[in-house]
């Protein structure tokens, strides 16, 4: 098999690939994909280079050609940390290049070096990257693929660098048909195919994990939405059975703070709200916004004396962050109740709503209780 063929078609085959992402996906600045396109552009001006630098100007095609494949090493670390939430170290994803570049200009004339020191570097840094989404994959596919690509492809540029290094009788020139020489091209095309898979079930599964959040969550306050929380709070009513309180909760006089300081002020207490709430619950516990002004807590393994605690904090909580932040008090009505053995839903809904009916007729800034809380 003749190798610059084989190299012809990885070159094409990166640049097709980077094509396609950038017009299928429609690429968003600094999102991980577009890494990815810019590691695909990098091998093929890499290599382009690399095939131009036996033709003339060797020393500065060469350097510059293994400069753009350290770069696009680079950009493999900066896919898989954008995917991964992760921050790396500027300093090295730059360092590593521009190093390589110096080195490799200086040392060109000691060819076995030069070729050494850059399978080093570049098999370095492709296994930092494989390290990176590797290091806890546990079930995640796209993490395995991806991973698994590029340690392959680590490994066999590490131990083209040792080999070079140390055995350089036997280390074949750039373009000879040698078993080695055919091989790294097969499994550095493969490692580019199946790592532009493995980032676009990435890309999909983030997509989905977005969609998943969109249809669960209220936009405004960040909590769970009603049709969220009346699924889980069905679910987990079951398990928790008697030890849990379900409270109603209803901003009092909401609709005069919207008429008299307008609609994007009385978004603004909304949004307190919810983090007042979610600031004073516990993780375990289920908060949700069950419509305009009014929340639903259901509160496990509550005992009269926490209740009764966290009654008290939650009307202070709201009281002191609106004053605080807005300038004005805006307090709540709630209605509590302990859950039955063996209620429904909706049957627990409709208790705590009668006593969040009596709060307001109370005179509203309070809680009722149903005989069991307190
Ligand atoms: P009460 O003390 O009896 O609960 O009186 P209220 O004014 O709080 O009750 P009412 O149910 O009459 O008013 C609720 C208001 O909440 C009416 C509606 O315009 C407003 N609202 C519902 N959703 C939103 C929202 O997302 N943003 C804002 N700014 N207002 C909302
Ligand atoms: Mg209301
Ligand atoms: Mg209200």
């Amino acid at each position: 098999m003749d190798v610059i063929t084989l190299l012809g078609a990885v070159l094409v085959n990166a640049l097709l690939m980077s094509l396609a992402l950038a017009v299928g996906v429609g690429l968003r600045t600094r999102s991980g994909l577009q890494a990815w396109q810019f590691m695909l552009l990098g091998q093929a001006l890499g290599f382009g280079l690399l095939i131009g630098a036996t033709l003339a100007a060797p020393r500065l095609l060469a350097t510059l050609g293994v400069m753009t494949l350290s770069g696009s090493a680079s950009a493999t670390v900066i896919t898989a940390a954008r995917f991964l939430g992760l921050a790396v170290s500027r300093r090295w994803l730059w360092g590593a290049p521009l190093g390589l570049g110096v080195v490799h200009a200086l040392v060109f004339s000691d060819l076995g070096v030069a070729t050494g020191l850059t399978n080093l570097t570049i098999g370095a840094q492709i296994i930092w990257a494989s390290v990176l989404l590797l290091r806890g994959a546990d079930g995640v596919r796209w993490r395995w693929l991806c991973g698994g690509a590029a340690l392959a492809n680590g490994i066999m540029t590490l131990a083209r660098g040792c080999l070079v290094l140390g055995w350089p009788e036997i280390y074949p020139r750039f373009l000879t048909p040698n078993p080695l020489n055919i091989g790294s091209m097969l499994l550095l095309n493969a490692s580019l195919v199946l790592g532009t898979m493995g980032f676009l079930l990435a890309h999909r599964d983030a997509a989905e994990q977005a969609l998943v959040r969109l249809a669960s969550l209220d936009t405004l306050t960040g909590l769970l939405n009603r049709r969220e929380w009346m699924s889980r709070a069905g679910t987990a009513l079951g398990v928790a059975g008697e030890s849990s309180v379900l409270l109603m909760l209803d901003l009092d006089h909401f609709k005069r703070i919207n008429d008299e300081r307008g609609h994007p002020v009385g978004d603004e207490v909304l949004k307190l709200a919810g983090e007042v709430l979610r600031g004073e619950l516990r993780a375990s516990d289920l908060v949700g916004r069950y419509g305009g002004e009014e929340f639903c807590l259901l509160v496990r393994h509550c005992d009269a004396e926490a209740f009764a605690r966290l009654d008290s904090r939650l009307h202070q909580a709201m009281r002191r962050r609106c004053e605080a932040t807005l300038g004005f008090v805006v307090d709540f009505s709630a209605g509590a109740i302990r859950i039955e053995a063996g209620e429904t839903l909706a049957a627990a809904i409709k208790r705590a709503d009668d006593q969040l009916y009596r709060a307001k007729h109370a005179g509203r800034g309070r809680t009722c209780c149903a005989d069991g809380v307190l």
